[in-house]
């Protein structure tokens, strides 16, 4: 669904990927299990140990060391059971931490590209919901299946020493159980899959709707959305009571196998009491031994029908785990301040962003030497952002070279890629948290006099000091309690305090009044001189300012130029400077 190029390839067997998430607590889960075992024996065994006690009672020892001794053997075995039970959920937590863990290094680092196709609600319910479900995995699946087994072969075996053809009669049963579990467990799975899908869906809606509120109220499409969500949630209590119903029918058909095992090795063992070829006591104790078979069976097929929603969530999680990531990075480099200006430059980028859409850059080629201000125009839809999303490597370029400093950005070391740029995005991304967690974003160790000063050519130092908090100010989700024009003031100043060998400034087109318009610009231009900067452009002012001009329109560049030389030789340049700019908002 949301991840429609994993769902079509075949995936590995999910028990694998959870064996590599148990693998590191094998030794616990084992202690736990076998801390389990003991105390079920030891449970078993202290009506004998009563049955001695009392015998001993008659020979004269004072009743006062039978019942301490007693006592001390229940609590012993208490305190046995609890250790077991806290080591295996232990255990169980432990894997779902490990899953947690690595499946949330892997989003951190998906392709943009995944996250393109991907529903983010959906990709966090993989990380919160289903990793989850994992804990009941580990501790009833594995362990039951097998101290469960363990016990079944037990006494399969010890039933085979009794009479053979007892067994086959047994088995015969048990097979004829197995036919029909065949049927049930696939369904489970299917529902569980269902269920959780359904779970996802719903954390897709919430996070498309929280995420725009203001726009849903002020579209009075609240009560739809709610629809919406609450058909996600029915659903899921839908599929997980579709999941029940056939575990509660495989769970009641292991009991029926094994009446009908009993009442089979009765009549087959009664023929053959008959004829001599057992004795009445052989009979009674393979059917004791039936009886003896109905608890480990139990165990077994809770075992497996409880790993039909793990494997569920298990594939969920593998789904997650195979869309397209970038490499692990190296914790990037942090900006250093005498690093020099980048030079960069296209050369026949021929760019789409899937298979089947359209070309967006039909060989992109143009040159920006290290320092100075280059600005690309051009209508919207042209493929200005694209280009700066391709210097990232958010995206890479089908065809043609992208180099910064003379080198391939593929060649290059992402992180420290990145770390040599300073990217203001177009909608200027503002995160919740504190003013301050915003500008140290890109460079955490940014003393106090830098970020002054940064504040200062921004012009946030007003705002900072009329807020009561000042930098510790909450600005709210996606910077709500910010104006536009202060969202893109911090945009920058972020991008500055990262102190960058290439700004990247994709211009938002009328978020920023006159007076801090000017003033920015003049910043910019400052920058200008030590920095290599590319500004996307909408405003003349902005324009006329830079040292050159890549005209662009459609996917391909026009004209470079400075501004007096397109006006005078491109057309669509002229044009676009006759109205300011402005329209061409994109
Ligand atoms: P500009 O910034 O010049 O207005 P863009 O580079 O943002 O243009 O977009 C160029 C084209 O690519 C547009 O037609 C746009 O619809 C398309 N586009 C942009 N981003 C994506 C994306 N993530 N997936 C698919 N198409 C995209
Ligand atoms: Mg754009």
């Amino acid at each position: 669904m949301s991840t429609p190029e994993t769902t079509a390839e075949r995936q590995p067997p999910t028990w694998r990927l959870l064996l590599g998430y148990v693998r590191p607590h094998r030794g616990a889960l084992l202690l736990g299990a076998l801390l389990s075992l003991v105390t079920g024996a030891t449970g078993l065994a202290l009506p004998l140990v009563a049955r001695e006690l009392i015998d001993d009672l008659s020979h004269d020892r004072t009743i006062t060391w039978a019942l301490l001794l007693m006592s001390a053997l229940v609590v012993g075995n208490a305190a046995l059971g609890a250790v077991g039970s806290y080591v295996l959920r232990r255990t169980a937590e432990s894997v779902v931490l490990g899953a947690r863990r690595a499946l949330s290094s892997y989003l951190l680092r998906l392709r943009i590209t995944a996250v393109d196709r991907s529903e983010p609600g959906d990709l966090m319910a993989r990380i919160t919901s289903d990793t989850t479900l994992l804990r009941e995995v580990t501790t009833d699946t594995l362990v039951g299946l097998g101290t469960g087994g363990l016990t079944l072969v037990a006494t399969v075996v010890l039933m085979g020493l009794v009479d053979p053809v007892l067994l086959l009669v047994t088995l015969g049963v048990i097979v004829g159980a197995g036919v029909v579990f065949g049927v049930i467990v696939p369904r489970i799975n299917r529902a569980s899959r269902a269920a959780q899908d359904a779970v996802g869906a719903m954390g897709a809606s919430l996070e498309r709707i929280l995420g725009a509120l203001r726009t849903v109220k002020a579209s009075g499409a609240e009560h739809r959305e709610e629809e919406t969500i609450h058909a996600a949630a029915e659903e899921s209590w839908r599929q997980s009571v579709r999941a029940a119903k056939w575990s509660a029918a495989a769970g009641n058909t292991a009991g029926l196998a094994m009446q009908i095992a009993f009442i089979t090795v009765l009549a087959v063992g009664g023929a053959r009491v008959a004829t001599g070829a057992i004795d009445v006591g052989t009979l009674v104790a393979f059917l004791l031994y039936v009886f003896y078979l109905m608890s480990p069976i139990q165990q077994v097929v809770g075992a497996v029908t409880q790993y039909q929603t793990g494997a569920a969530a298990l594939a969920r999680i593998q789904e997650a785990l195979r869309l397209p990531a970038e490499p692990a990075a190296r914790p990037a480099p942090l900006p250093s301040s005498d690093a020099a200006p980048a030079a960069l430059a296209f050369d026949e980028v021929r760019f789409r962003y899937a298979d089947d859409l359209p070309y967006v850059h039909h060989g992109v080629t143009f040159d920006v030497p290290a320092r100075g201000m280059t600005a690309f125009v051009g209508p919207s839809g042209a493929g200005k952002t694209t280009v700066f999303s391709l210097i990232e490597r958010f995206y890479d370029p089908e065809a043609g070279r992208i180099t910064v400093d003379g080198r391939d950005v593929a060649e290059w070391d992402l992180s420290r890629l990145r770390s040599a740029i300073g990217y203001v995005e177009q909608d200027a991304p503002v995160l919740s948290g504190t003013l301050r967690d915003n500008l140290l974003l890109g460079n955490p160790r940014a003393d106090e006099a830098e970020v002054g000063r940064v504040l200062k050519t921004t012009r946030l130092d007003g705002l900072v000091a009329k807020l009561p908090q000042g930098l510790e100010t909450l600005v709210g989700h996606r910077g709500t309690k910010l104006s536009g024009g202060e969202r893109q003031r911090v945009a920058i100043a972020r991008a500055l305090l990262r102190r960058p060998r290439l700004l990247l400034l994709d211009e938002a087109t009328s978020q920023l009044d006159a007076v801090n318009e000017a003033a920015l610009r003049d910043t910019v231009a400052d920058v200008a001189r030590t920095t290599t900067v590319l500004v996307v452009a909408h405003r003349l002012s902005t324009v006329t300012m830079a040292d050159r001009i890549v005209v662009m329109d459609a996917g391909r560049v026009r004209a470079v130029g400075t501004h007096r030389e397109l006006v005078a030789a491109d057309p669509l340049y002229a044009e676009l400077a006759a109205t300011q700019f402005l329209a061409t908002a994109g």
